[in-house]
């Protein structure tokens, strides 16, 4: 059996490798090697991928991030509602811009943003709430997207997990993810579900004037060459990132099949343990041939219940098996993040994840074999 790795990039890249090397060695000799033609016909092709106006490269999902809040005019001591269950980069760049963030517990079965904990942190101050598609499945947009309506915030979706996903709304439509909210930040960090070979990030809009302030601001806020019309930043993309992206696109759809297909071997292998909590789909996507493609799968994230995950984290690491704990401490109890506001009882979910998410193995790479030894180490162990 193949060595079980938590990401196989190397595997992927084996099927596209002709193609990325070739380009790589064109941008090379074109020394185009920022926002060169492969960009822009990237940015043509996502645009197109997404069905979204706008799509604005940057250097990663960081700075997606911020220059979207940047671009939308908030200012020091704007309160932004956020999810305290996340990756660290979503609060950071709120802090950095000084404004205020509102961090808010999420729901217990997609570990996606609680509305109605989003609803209760709205103060006067409030400018904006940044849902994030935790580990490839959509937030709740149709109510966060009406509390905003209701209160005229802006909606800025952390898609950095969730790219391709499409989330299919109340009344039956389906849009895909980071189309929704009035922006939307993603990340090209290798191990995302599109990932490139270094760093690289987008912002997307459908709003036409903000799109037009988002570009300028990414290039140090020139509109026209030496005149700088906003405080901007350096944030670009490179033309070989883009090569590779452009390499991956046209095959992403199957690759987050592959990531679903891996997802649904896991869940119906351990499924039925009164220990574990397999991360919640929809019924269809119980079928192999389900194109819902509301999950994604950035994450495959289980619930270890009885106090048994540290000890089933060391035991994988004993067989070779990688995981992850994504993620290990809230966010309101990190140091840079604590604020009187917070209240331990307002955040019983958040509290209760970090103790028993433990995240396999996911990759468009997993065999069967590999699938099967891994679940059956789990089961072996929670059965002992
Ligand atoms: C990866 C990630 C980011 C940041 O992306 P980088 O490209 O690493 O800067 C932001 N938010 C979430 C939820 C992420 O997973």
């Amino acid at each position: 059996m193949k060595k079980i790795q938590m990401v196989d990039l190397k595997g992927q890249y084996q099927g596209i490798k002709e193609q990325v090397n070739t380009s790589i060695a064109q941008i090379l000799d074109s020394s185009a090697y920022i926002n060169g033609p492969e960009v822009h016909a990237l940015q043509k092709e996502m645009e197109d991928y997404l069905g979204v106006k706008h799509m604005i490269p940057c250097a990663n999902g960081t700075d997606a991030l911020q220059i979207a809040m940047m671009g939308l005019g908030l200012e020091r001591g704007d309160e932004v509602i956020t999810a305290d269950f996340t990756f660290a980069a979503t609060v950071e760049v709120i802090a950095l811009l000084q404004l205020t963030p509102v961090l808010v517990d999420v729901e217990p079965d997609t570990f996606n943003i609680d509305p109605k904990a989003i609803e209760k942190a709205i103060t006067p101050r409030t400018k904006a709430i940044v849902p994030v598609h935790l580990f490839g499945q959509c937030a709740n947009m149709d109510v966060i997207l009406e509390i905003a309506k209701k209160h005229n915030l802006y909606v800025i979706e952390d898609n950095a997990q969730a790219i391709g996903a499409s989330y299919i709304g109340a009344d039956g439509t389906k849009q895909k993810a980071g189309t929704l909210g009035h922006v939307s930040a993603t990340s090209f960090f290798p191990s995302k579900n599109l990932g490139c070979y270094g760093d690289g990030g987008a912002i997307f809009t459908n709003d036409d004037a903000l799109a037009h302030t988002l570009r300028g601001i990414v290039n140090h806020g020139m509109y026209e060459r030496y005149h700088h019309d906003v405080v901007g930043v350096n944030s670009r993309l490179d033309s070989i990132q883009a090569a590779v992206l452009r390499a991956k696109l046209p095959h992403l759809d199957a690759y987050n099949q592959k990531r679903r297909t891996a997802a649904l071997k896991y869940s119906m292998a351990l499924g039925n343990h009164n220990d574990i909590v397999t991360p919640k789909m929809p019924i269809c996507c119980a079928s192999e041939t389900c194109v819902c493609d509301s999950h994604v799968f950035h994450q495959y994230t289980l619930q270890i219940k009885s106090g048994k995950r540290d000890a089933l984290v060391q035991h994988l690491n004993e067989k070779d098996i990688p995981c992850g704990v994504y993620y290990p401490i809230p966010l309101h109890l990190q140091k840079a993040y604590t604020d009187t506001r917070y209240k331990e009882e307002d955040f019983p979910v958040t509290n209760q994840l970090v103790q028993e998410v433990i995240s396999l193995p996911m990759h468009t790479e997993l065999g069967d074999e590999q699938i099967t030894f891994i679940t059956t180490t789990i089961l072996e162990f929670l059965n002992r």
